[in-house]
């Protein structure tokens, strides 16, 4: 008797992971294996040449004098808000639609977070609602370019000019975006970097770095960071210990070279979003200027939890930057009883990241549209 056959059809479900760092750190730094061993062989490992390197071609890349490499992208913020030696109490006038880290190092500064709500389309600082939030004890403008989109800039400055106020602009998120030709973290008195391995410029662990253009900050900024040291072991302020790695400057130095086509493949990636995606998710606005380097993707969709869970079963990753806003965490609470910031909440309510990374390919995004416009 003939055996009856069975055909067993193996159906392989594309997996698409929200990013793959392995993947973007070697297609962004192929010759790793024979930096690293030089580095090895250095024995050099702090405050060193590669550092040295790094901080001068980032200053170039962005734009600004100097540059000063730190721990973290929230040491940066820490330690702008700190060196500027403001009286306590002092008001930073900042978004309620923004990552947690800006609003702690306002309070770990002992100063005030003034809220203010976002503009609904670009999710960045709302420019026409930061004036009525002016008062005497106004010291800072703290903008966040979000998502990797810039603020508008001019109307910024203006407010800056005519309020006398301090500019920090949180550039985490937007390594490389411009305005009108001019790179984020060249506008005000500091540039706030982080090079967290997500971020469009990551490094191997953390790291952060901060931009200026007054000689009078950067020389108390390179104290503050290593324990107020201006010569060795003579300390002139107390500082504290955030120093960026040589070995991650060391990386740093090589992914740089490769940021603008990073970005430029991130740029192709939403063009793509933004022509395929059905327009029942809101997507964020395409500008052809680079003033947005996606480092994120972001849709808003009410059904959000669905959507999410209906891509997790077809293999495909999203994430939520962020599902809850600073105002409503539980650890800052205390800091804003009783104010409302309902463009904030709604966008933290139905935010998601699309995957939009420099190691996906083109079709990858049309593959995930695809999925996403079968839901919809
Ligand atoms: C990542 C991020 C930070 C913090 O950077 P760390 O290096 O993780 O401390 C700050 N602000 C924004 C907008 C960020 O995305």
């Amino acid at each position: 008797m003939k055996k009856k056959i069975t055909y067993i059809h193996l159906i392989k479900i594309k997996m698409i992971k929200y990013e793959d760092l392995k993947k973007v750190n070697k297609l962004a730094v192929p010759n790793y294996k024979k930096i690293f061993n030089s580095f090895w062989n250095s024995g050099n490992y702090i405050l060193g040449k590669n550092l040295q390197k790094f901080e001068k071609k980032y200053s170039k890349y962005i734009g600004s004098k100097y540059s000063i490499g730190v721990n973290s992208g929230y040491d940066a913020l820490y330690l702008s808000l700190k060196c500027l030696n403001l009286p306590k109490n002092s008001e930073v006038i900042l978004s309620s639609c923004s990552y947690i880290a800006a609003v702690n190092a306002v309070i770990a500064n002992h100063l005030k977070p003034i809220l203010v709500e976002p503009d609904i389309n670009t999710y960045n600082i709302d420019t026409n609602k930061i004036e009525s939030k002016i008062n005497k004890n106004s010291k800072v403008i703290l903008i966040t370019h979000l998502y990797g989109k810039s603020c508008d800039m001019d109307k910024i400055l203006k407010i800056k000019r005519k309020y006398n106020l301090y500019l920090v602009e949180d550039c985490a998120q937007s390594h490389g975006s411009k305005f009108k030709k001019k790179i984020t973290g060249s506008f005000g008195e500091f540039g706030c970097f982080s090079f967290y391995p997500t971020k469009n410029l990551g490094a191997l662990g953390d790291a952060g770095l901060i931009t200026t253009n007054k000689k009078y900050f950067y020389k108390k900024l390179i104290e503050m960071r290593n324990y107020g040291f201006r010569k060795k072991n003579y300390s002139n302020l107390i500082g504290i210990n955030s120093r960026l790695d040589d070995f991650h400057a060391l990386f740093l130095n090589e992914k740089l070279k490769k940021l603008d086509e990073m970005n430029k493949h991130k740029i192709k990636l939403a063009k793509i979003y933004d022509k395929l995606l059905s327009n029942k998710l809101k997507k964020p606005l395409i500008t052809y200027d680079k003033t947005n380097i996606f480092h994120i993707y972001p849709v808003r969709f009410r059904r959000r939890n669905d959507l999410i869970n209906f891509l997790s079963k077809k293999k495909i990753q999203v994430l939520c930057h962020y599902p809850v806003p600073p105002h409503k965490q539980n650890s800052l609470k205390k800091f804003f009883n009783n104010q409302k910031y309902p463009i904030s909440d709604q966008i933290h309510k139905t935010v998601m990241s699309l995957p939009i990374s420099f190691s996906h390919s083109e079709k990858d995004v049309r593959y995930v549209c695809k999925i996403i416009n079968k839901f919809l």
